[in-house]
């Protein structure tokens, strides 16, 4: 005997297309949208002297300049940070600093990208996916519509999501304040998600 599945229904007359509405707004029903803010901000640093091994600036995971270096614990991406602690943020999971603490050694110049594989897998974990990224970086330098195409394009094989759903946009401090004084990069992130929602009450 060959058990059959009662999900598995024969389209045959017009009200049968009834049955299969009933499967998918159940099946939807559990998904909802989530919304998740991530921000984060790096001194810069100017470099007088350029050697052969001075790192470049890393955003996104690309190589941008080397002019200028930023500091932070690990290798800085403060992108990467931003959209790890959106990603973070639309879970209700704490955030980077919380999963991978500066004070511990062994993040010291760690690849950022770790930090946002993390969260992702998080995500997966969570039966989600990602629906959108926006991501706002406010600096002076680099120029980030250089980068930008770059930028998705790392984001997009890091995460495995396609580069339509990476926005990036760079906006200049108007000279005003510290990121004015190119003390600084900031970087504002939205994540949109859709997940399960376990709990209905
Ligand atoms: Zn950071």
């Amino acid at each position: 005997k060959i058990l059959g599945d009662k999900k598995s229904i024969k389209i045959t007359n017009f009200n049968d297309l009834d049955l299969i509405k009933n499967f998918t707004t159940m099946k939807m029903k559990n998904y909802i949208t989530k919304v998740g803010i991530g921000y984060d901000i790096h001194k810069l640093k100017k470099n007088n002297k350029i050697c052969k091994n001075t790192k470049y600036l890393k955003l996104g995971g690309v190589n941008t300049i080397k002019s200028y270096s930023l500091l932070g614990h690990s290798d800085a991406d403060v992108i990467l940070h931003s959209l790890t602690d959106s990603i973070y943020g639309a879970l209700n999971f704490g955030d980077i600093g919380q999963h991978f603490p500066p004070s511990e050694k062994k993040w010291k110049n760690y690849d950022s990208s770790h930090f946002l594989k993390h969260a992702v897998k998080e995500l997966y974990l969570r039966d989600g996916r990602i629906l959108h990224i926006d991501i706002v970086v406010i600096t002076e330098i680099p120029k980030i519509s250089t980068y930008s195409y770059q930028i998705r394009k790392n984001i997009s094989r890091l995460i495995d999501i396609n580069e339509s759903k990476i926005s990036i946009k760079g906006k200049s401090n108007e000279g005003i304040g510290a990121i004015g004084r190119k003390e600084g990069i900031a970087v504002f992130t939205n994540s949109t998600l859709s997940i399960r929602e376990l709990d209905d009450c």
